[in-house]
């Protein structure tokens, strides 16, 4: 099989990935075949066939036929992993295949006159006898030409047999058998993308958001309600001494008391935690309230528990933090919401590799000047520019007045890359409505208009996270979205608050999580 997939492998870089591709055994009960009709730089239907655990394909520009009259090219291409078998999605376009792929027929097949089709293709002649949804019979692929490289031309043709139809075309049935979906469909709202450059068992990636945890039990809640001004909490695991509950920590009507901020820190650590985890967690401290000045807290306290994730940060010079917190598990971010964090800035890299981080950042910083709807101009453009890039990513509004823009990116990249690589991205955006964006570094110079701000692409430089409260009245909260929503006239920067985002989460789920296992490389720009 390793021979096999040779030429699949080539096409892509394994380079940045260990693992071995192509390896998964194929499963046993029939062999299979697919039809995916896939708009790559030309329409074209691939045809392939499970044989010895691989995809044996041929690219059929016009489509296979149940019209017995008819001769069409079937070009024989590269194997394709198993795993490629049920693939509908998109491949990233600038990549191996980009375009948008539905499969189009799919079924079990049988080799007619042999029992071992490797070496009747070896020898330029399939006979097949197919079982599938919109193909039924007997196709027949004959090499047309002398063996040569592995992109030979070849005829497919269906027999004169019971399942024949003369005049039968496959564009008047070009529906997905899986999900009855189109090209156009699926490439407008894509479940699945397909990675090239990942090992074939990784490749297809969910763009769909993952199941969120189960929520937290009222038992909880109602034990921190009961209390009095302060006490013991035990949650998640953890006893937890909570104090000054019924201080107002946001303005608000009814105000916002310490009480309803832990109790809603509970419920959404669970959310939050993978966008925390493993990264040294800047906190900006509101003690005295939202409505009081803050201060960023970054030292490890030494009233700590010691059950508190921390780093030692290897490189902090005199006067520098030397300790952080890493919250690792929910009940460490409901004492650092106890310690008066009202809000949470994880570092965009993981402490394991301070210097390379996880996700590149476009930050729609609006000015005073700019109004939602040129805020909402700016980030649809990059949502264009990023779809055209085949770039997975997400936005999300950030509680105050801004927008920003996650992109997921694998690991060997340094913030100088990933900040040079958004500026580009962005002044590219920023050139289509320059009446909008001031490339300015001080406020006051720029006019009152928005910034693309790259420059958060450094290390130690912070958003906040994901879910984050914000020190506004009303406790708004930084919420992902769908890409679909930035068209929602209902949508505002500050839409959601602590108490409004968790039925949102129930209905709507997570957005961002289809960025955890989405890294990608950035692709090259122009
Ligand atoms: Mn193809």
């Amino acid at each position: 099989m390793t021979a096999k997939l040779a030429t699949y492998r080539r096409k892509r870089d394994f380079a940045r990935t260990p693992e071995p591709a192509g390896e998964l055994p194929a499963e046993a009960g029939g062999a299979r075949f697919v039809v995916q009709r896939h708009r790559a730089s030309r329409l074209h239907y691939d045809l392939r066939f499970e044989i010895d655990g691989v995809l044996v394909s041929w690219a059929v520009p016009k489509g296979p036929t149940l019209d017995p009259s008819v001769r069409r090219l079937a070009v024989h291409v590269e194997d394709h992993p198993i795993e490629y078998l049920h693939f509908e999605g998109v491949i990233p376009s600038g990549e191996y295949g980009g375009g948008d792929v539905i499969v189009w027929d799919t079924g079990t097949w049988e080799p007619v006159h042999t029992d071992d089709p490797a070496a009747a293709v070896a020898a330029g002649e399939l006979h097949a006898e197919v079982r599938g949804e919109k193909l039924r019979g007997r196709l027949v692929l004959v090499r047309r030409d002398g063996p040569g490289d592995g992109s030979e031309q070849w005829m497919l043709l269906h027999k004169h047999d019971e399942h024949a139809v003369d005049g039968w075309d496959p564009e008047d049935h070009p529906a997905s058998v899986l999900t009855g979906r189109s090209n156009e469909e699926v490439k407008a709202d894509p479940d699945r993308l397909w990675r090239s450059d990942a090992p074939a068992a990784e490749a297809s990636v969910s763009l769909l958001p993952d199941p969120l945890p189960d929520p937290l039990s009222d038992e909880a809640i109602d034990d921190l309600e009961a209390m009095g001004r302060q006490g013991t909490w035990e949650i998640f695991g953890r006893r937890l001494r909570v104090t000054n509950l019924d201080k107002v920590l946001f303005p608000g009507d009814p105000p916002v008391t310490k009480r309803e901020f832990l109790a809603y820190t509970a419920r959404i650590a669970p959310v939050v935690l993978p966008y925390l985890e493993g990264r040294a967690l800047n906190l900006h401290r509101y003690p005295n309230g939202a409505d009081r000045s803050g201060f960023w807290h970054k030292q490890l306290p030494d009233h700590a528990p010691d059950w508190l994730g921390s780093w030692d940060n290897p490189e902090a010079d005199d006067g520098e933090t030397t300790t952080y917190i890493v919250a690792g598990e929910p009940a460490a971010l409901v004492w650092v919401a106890n310690f008066g964090a009202l809000e949470w800035h994880p570092w965009t890299s993981r402490t394991t590799a301070m210097h390379e981080p996880t996700y590149a950042l476009v930050d729609l910083d609006p000015g005073e000047s700019t109004s939602w709807d040129d805020l909402l101009v700016l980030a649809r453009l990059h949502r264009t520019a990023l779809d055209h890039l085949g770039v997975t990513a997400r936005a999300k509004v950030t509680g105050r007045r801004g927008i920003q823009i996650w992109i997921p990116i694998v690991a060997g990249y340094t913030f100088d890359d990933t900040r040079a690589w958004v500026e580009r991205l962005s002044r590219t955006v920023g050139q289509v409505v320059p009446e909008l964006v001031s490339w300015k570094w001080e406020v006051k110079a720029r006019g009152g208009l928005a910034r693309l701000d790259y420059t958060q692409n450094a290390i130690n430089k912070t958003l906040v996270a994901p879910y984050s409260p914000r020190p506004a009245a009303g406790a708004p909260v930084s919420v992902p979205i769908t890409w679909d929503e930035l068209d929602d006239p209902a949508l505002r920067p500050d839409r959601w608050t602590i108490r409004t985002v968790l039925d949102r989460l129930e209905t709507a789920g997570d957005p961002f999580r289809a960025l955890l296992g989405a890294a990608q490389e950035l692709s090259e720009l122009t």
